[in-house]
């Protein structure tokens, strides 16, 4: 019996996760599902403009604006956004009304008020920047777990795991690894094996990658298994459990 089929007969029975924290070094196993999101991104990577940035109030724009919103769509509506607004102060001073209209082809309107409120309180609470803790990021306006984290992985480089649905969809999908909680993203067991994923150096990248590997290869609806790096590893391709390309 191969290493990996061993691997996947543990984690079903519920214990990969204490398996990896007994480890105390990453897994075999987990070692070659990094490298091979890493690899897939070296070469397949999204060029969105925010990606380039290190401005920390322009990297919490793009993650607000992409909250449950299509990066495609984000982009030049982005762009026209840090045009018209390039800082706090000059978003704290703006009127309401054409911050709406800015975002209104996002349909996002409402993200306006939410946005002047963050900026707001950054310039009369935290001197006009974007803090770099989880505990003051996470009592902004509107921000949760995940663009707390984004901002700091991307603006501050912090070692911090990003979840989302298609995050939580793929770990469930290689390893079996799934919430029982109605809201698994608020589940702390999920970071917990998120944050165990993530690599010592290049996490940044990981994070990215896997953000793109889900829009692009293991997508909710026919994931592209057939162009999948992970076919080895997957447990969900070798039990066969995608049938009709769902
Ligand atoms: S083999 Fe298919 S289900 Fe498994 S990770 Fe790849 S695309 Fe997703």
């Amino acid at each position: 019996m191969s290493k990996w089929i061993d691997i996947c007969l543990v984690r079903e029975t519920g214990h990969f996760i204490s398996q990896l924290k007994h480890l105390g070094s990453p897994s075999e196993y987990t070692m070659i599902f990094q490298r091979a999101m890493l690899d897939w991104y070296e070469k397949n990577r999204r060029g969105y403009v925010w990606r380039a940035q290190a401005d920390p109030y322009k990297i919490l724009v793009a993650e607000i604006m992409l909250q449950q919103t299509n990066a495609d769509k984000v982009e030049p509506v982005y762009a026209n956004f840090v045009k018209q607004y390039p800082n706090i102060n000059a978003l704290m001073q703006s009127d309401l009304q054409t911050v709406k209209a800015v975002l209104r082809p996002l349909g996002l309107e409402y993200r306006a008020a939410r946005l002047k409120n963050i900026a707001e309180k950054l310039v009369v609470e935290h001197g006009g920047e974007v803090p770099s803790t989880e505990e003051a990021l996470l009592v902004l306006p509107g921000i949760g777990r995940y663009v707390a984290n984004a901002v700091l992985c991307f603006a501050y480089s912090r070692r911090v795991a990003l979840v989302d649905v298609n995050v939580i969809r793929l770990y469930d999908r290689v390893f079996g690894f799934r919430s029982h909680k109605n809201r698994p993203r608020d589940d702390g067991e999920v970071w917990e094996f998120a944050s165990k994923m993530l690599p010592e150096a290049n996490f940044k990248e990981y994070n990215l990658a896997l953000l793109d590997f889900t829009a692009r290869i293991c997508a909710l609806k026919r994931p592209n298994c057939t162009g999948c790096p992970l076919t080895g590893i997957c447990l969900c391709y070798t039990k066969g459990a995608l049938t009709n390309g769902n």
